[in-house]
């Protein structure tokens, strides 16, 4: 299973570049533009590592490592910190950051370092999200089963990730454009009424009464809700 690595960088022409050639390497690379962003992701989703800009819109990098630490996950984290910022390196390393690069930085340089920490970080870890449990479904998600009334149900690859996003972003207002940039991402050209499909999907495998959905209900106008 390829290595998924969250970037948290504001600067849009970096993430196109650094997802690009992330990805070409063959990692899942998602990303987040703020820190608030950044740290809500990464607490709440298992990724191998965590590329982590210092200077971020709403919350910057040295407090999302610092406050990451703090709530226990231990992903391995590269700090960007601004050329010359020497200072920056020790704060960094000292909130908890494994390793961190000066901006600007060769390609091939990164993705040393990055190869570096996956080497030393063990698997993904999801401490909130190994098994969730909503009515009478369960959802293991490091088996990637389903259960309903103890019965196996089977979903497809992307039926399940929606599931998993749904469930990871409970009682939250979800659009579909959210929905497929974070579930379809670059995977294809699908449009907001893939999301619907899969939507209907899910209640159908799931819904005690598909047609008046008690867990993933539609917020007009909005999009969609997880609740349970
Ligand atoms: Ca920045």
């Amino acid at each position: 299973m390829s290595k998924r690595i969250l970037l948290v960088e504001d600067e849009p022409g970096l993430v196109l570049t650094l997802t690009d050639r992330l990805t070409s390497e063959g990692y899942k690379v998602e990303s987040a533009r703020d820190g608030d962003a950044g740290l809500e992701r990464a607490s709440n989703e298992a990724f191998d590592a965590i590329i982590l800009d210092v200077m971020l819109p709403r919350r910057n990098g040295f407090d999302v490592c610092r406050d990451l630490r703090q709530l226990g996950v231990n992903t391995p984290i590269l700090m960007l910190t601004a050329r010359g910022q020497v200072v920056d390196k020790v704060v960094g390393l000292k909130l908890g950051a494994d390793d961190y690069l000066t901006k600007p930085f060769e390609m091939i340089e990164l993705l040393a370092r990055v190869e570096a920490l996956l080497r030393r970080a063990p698997a993904a870890q999801s401490p909130q999200t190994e098994a969730y449990q909503f009515g009478s479904v369960k959802v293991d998600f490091r088996r990637a089963e389903v259960e309903r009334e103890g019965e196996k149900i089977e979903l497809s690859a992307k039926e399940f990730q929606l599931l998993r996003y749904f469930i990871e972003h409970r009682e939250a207002t979800l659009s579909r454009d959210e929905l497929l940039d974070e579930v379809w991402g670059y995977d294809a050209t699908p449009t907001t009424r893939t999301v619907d499909v899969h939507v209907a999907w899910l209640r159908q495998k799931l819904e005690p009464n598909p047609r008046h959905p008690q867990f993933i209900l539609t917020i007009h106008g909005m999009g969609y809700k997880f609740v349970g």
